[in-house]
């Protein structure tokens, strides 16, 4: 068995793996042998990966002295095991239907631990939230009115509409805040009104704390008014890097269309590499409110989806066949791209996808493309074309590095009728690799 990565070629971007990974990948029979019994495409996640990226987020509150919440932002990947690990850690999820509200239940999160997002909720979905204490995060005035017209206790966060991005179709305006806040304390008898809510785009510290800065100023307002108000919530948007910096950078600056098959063009890429990322991302957004957080008794709540998953799963397709395309190949792998979700953004996932063969059999390197296994020509997983050892061939797994967070489930379907790739948990036991279907 051997693993390769691309040899240089100018447009290579080599993932970063955790070890983890590595040693699942380098080992000579265990993604063989599931493959096998799968006898398709197939993920591979790392439930503990996912715990301590939650423990690290739950520590940066604890050393700056604030209290608070992380919510896992569900819809980023949809196993149930990082649900376990949210009940094993003390976490708490952020849903936006009734299926992935009970889906958490179901796993362990208790409804307190639950925070409710998401534009337009169903009247069920606000009920079933009601009826488990979730927190629910009110997008509109007439969602407000259906929660008071439910007559029973809830539990709500008023979402604001950032100054920086005043085109958002999310969240309340200020004098909506205010219509709202009005409501909020002629209801506080079931109403428990328990602070405001942002998500942002993009990954940057500043916007995030300066909106947290005015949040915190809301609730001390709300409080003169006899309202709760005791926490804010900064959503998600956790930076994660997937490459080096000097990767990231030679490949930016280098960047030509004919990298990709037909000189494809794309409208952006996500950025493969940040600083800062994760918690320490987190940290560095207390560097600037902490201290009044702790000051004002404010407790933070956040979102984080894509962060919580940084390493903590890859995908895996078959390779059936190759053939080639002019100077170069097009590799075609069991599966479609709707398993590697940026294809579906006008963009796409750019680390390096990986060979791992069975055997170590020499052959002059190939450069090639990679397509799934539809009829339609836009089902293309990487239309880059990327640097292979040899030429990959029936009975080669190919790898997609770090694909928990969005890449993986966002957009599957059963195109073709195939069935969905199956998610396979891995854990160890005494030094040994176990894997399990993950079915909850
Ligand atoms: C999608 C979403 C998140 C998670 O975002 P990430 O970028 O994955 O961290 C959190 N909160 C809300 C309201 C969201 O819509």
């Amino acid at each position: 068995m051997t693993i390769s990565s691309a040899p240089p070629t100018s447009s290579h971007l080599p993932a970063r793996q955790s070890d983890w990974a590595l040693r699942v990948q380098q080992d000579p029979v265990l993604l063989g042998d599931i493959a096998r019994a799968v006898d398709g495409p197939f993920h591979v996640i790392d439930p503990a990966r996912f715990g301590a990226n939650l423990a690290a987020f739950k520590a940066v509150l604890s050393a700056a002295g604030v209290d608070g919440q992380i919510y896992y932002g569900k819809k980023a990947n949809k196993a149930g095991a990082w649900l376990g690990e949210c009940a094993r850690h003390d976490g708490g999820v952020d849903v936006a239907s009734v299926p992935e509200l009970v889906h958490a239940l179901e796993c362990g999160v208790r409804g307190e631990d639950v925070v409710v997002t998401g534009a337009a909720k169903a009247d069920r979905l606000l009920w079933l939230a009601a009826r488990h204490r979730c927190l629910i995060a009110v997008d509109n005035l007439d969602e407000l009115e259906r929660i008071a017209a439910l007559h029973i206790p809830v539990r709500i966060l008023l979402r604001v509409l950032p100054d920086v991005n005043p085109d958002s179709r999310f969240g309340l305006d200020r004098k909506q805040v205010e219509h709202a806040l009005d409501r909020c304390t002629a209801e506080s008898s079931r109403i428990s009104m328990e602070g405001f809510s942002f998500h942002l785009d993009g990954y940057e510290v500043r916007p995030r704390a300066e909106l947290a800065d005015r949040l915190i100023d809301l609730c001390t307002a709300a409080r003169t008014r006899g309202l709760p108000a005791t926490s804010i919530s900064i959503g998600g948007g956790f930076a994660c890097s997937y490459v080096d910096e000097e990767d990231w950078e030679r490949f930016r600056s280098g960047y030509r269309d004919d990298w990709f098959h037909a000189g494809r063009k794309f409208a952006k890429f996500y950025p493969y590499h940040q600083n800062p990322t994760g918690a320490a991302m987190l940290a560095d957004i207390l560097g600037h409110i902490g201290p009044r957080l702790a000051g004002t008794g404010t407790r933070l709540l956040c979102e984080p989806g894509r962060a919580l998953l940084d390493q903590a799963g890859f995908s895996v397709f078959p390779v059936q066949g190759y053939k080639e395309r002019g100077d170069h190949g097009v590799v075609a792998v069991g599966g479609l791209s709707m398993s590697v979700s940026e294809q579906w953004k006008g963009s796409e996932f750019l680390p390096d996808p990986l060979l791992w063969h069975p055997d170590s059999a020499p052959g002059d390197p190939v450069t090639a493309f990679v397509g799934g296994a539809s009829c339609m020509e836009y089902d293309v997983l990487t239309w880059r074309k990327i640097g292979f050892p040899r030429r990959p061939a029936h009975g080669d797994l190919l790898i997609y590095p770090n694909t928990a967070g969005y890449q993986m489930d966002k957009n599957e379907s059963e195109f073709h009728q195939l069935p969905l790739p199956p998610k396979i948990r891995l854990a160890d036991h005494d030094g040994r690799i176990t894997w399990a279907f993950d079915t909850h």
